[in-house]
């Protein structure tokens, strides 16, 4: 397994389709013809739905290409437009500090981000900020220092694990997961008898998981889970924010313009304006239309910047 990232990946998982019978059932019943250059529904999708506002088809039609249309749309600033097309990227060897930025993008998009609480991080992996790529001191200083969290991660996990698995510990967490319920005269129940023991107080049931051990067994069986996600949600503190993370962002196109102007720009931290160039590239070779008046600018350091005419439509 990879440790170490210097970029992010980006997989485009969700995009669009617009289904042409749909299209044409409307055409047919309201609006006479539509006269458009392009079947990519990223691009059709907001073209139609800016087309409604007007009902511009037919004789009524004045743009009869796609590129002018939305190019118009962004010049005249008729952003809400944009909003119809939607796209899903699966970012992935980004670091927790990233993606802490990013969520902060609130308009027109959704996130889910891998859990630290339900998912081990003994094995965590990390992003080596662009700063520190390249430089062999820094870089054995960021990696000693992500290697000496990891142990210190790995030794609280076990030690809170083994402090919830004490005779008190399950029968609290047993308790917390309401799986151990308070029944009539301040007795408690599984639910189902342990082992025949049934309806007992929480003292008794303290002594009974201390000195019995199928007991025991079965309190740690039942409570594994909620002890585990206890340890990590606690242990995770140590870890830094180059924590490499994965994060599902769907936008629509609107808000990834908005994402791509604020994160590509110079004053943008590196490893996200990096991110906003890569999101650029994809997006400009995915719909032209939308976002191709973006510019990819090279700096003097070798990092990149987005340029563009048309800001926050
Ligand atoms: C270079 C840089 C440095 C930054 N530094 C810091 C920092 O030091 N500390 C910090 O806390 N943050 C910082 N940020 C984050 C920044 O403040 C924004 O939270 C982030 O960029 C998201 O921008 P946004 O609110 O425009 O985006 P979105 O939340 O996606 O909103 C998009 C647009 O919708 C409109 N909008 C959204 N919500 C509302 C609302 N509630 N009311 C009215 N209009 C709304 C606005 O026009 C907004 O621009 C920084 C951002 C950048 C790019």
């Amino acid at each position: 397994m990879q440790k170490y990232f210097s970029r992010a990946n980006i997989y485009l998982v969700g995009k669009q389709v617009m289904p042409e019978a749909e299209v044409q059932r409307f055409l047919e019943n309201e609006a006479d013809t539509w006269l458009t250059d392009t079947d990519n529904a990223a691009q059709r999708i907001p073209e139609l739905a800016g087309r409604i506002c007007y009902m511009s088809f037919g004789d009524k039609q004045g743009r009869k290409d796609n590129a002018s249309y939305l190019g118009h749309i962004m010049q005249v600033g008729h952003g809400s437009v944009l909003e119809h097309a939607v796209f899903s990227l699966l970012l992935t060897g980004v670091s927790r500090s990233l993606t802490h930025e990013l969520v902060r993008h609130r308009a027109g998009f959704a996130y889910s981000q891998l859990s630290q609480r339900y998912v081990d991080e003994t094995e965590a992996q990390f992003v080596i900020p662009p700063a520190v790529q390249g430089d062999a001191e820094l870089e054995k200083l960021l990696k000693d220092h992500c290697d000496a969290t990891l142990k210190v991660y790995a030794e609280l996990t076990e030690k809170l694990a083994e402090k919830y698995a004490t005779p008190e510990g399950l029968v609290d967490f047993a308790l917390r997961e309401e799986q151990l319920t308070e029944g009539e005269n301040g007795k408690f129940t599984f639910g189902e008898a342990v082992e025949g023991h049934d309806k007992l107080s929480i003292d008794d049931w303290r002594e009974l998981v201390g000195k019995n051990e199928g007991v025991a067994k079965y309190f740690k069986k039942k409570t594994i889970r909620g002890r585990r996600k206890s340890a990590r949600e606690a242990a995770r503190s140590v870890l830094p924010n180059a924590t490499e993370t994965k994060i599902f962002v769907t936008g629509n196109a609107r808000s990834w313009r908005h994402f791509i102007e604020l994160r590509g720009d110079i004053h943008a931290e590196a490893e996200i304006r990096a991110l906003a160039c890569d999101v650029a590239r994809l997006l400009k070779k995915e719909a032209p239309n939308l976002f191709g008046d973006y510019e990819i600018v090279k700096l003097p350091d070798g990092s990149e910047r987005t340029r563009t005419t048309h800001r926050k439509v």
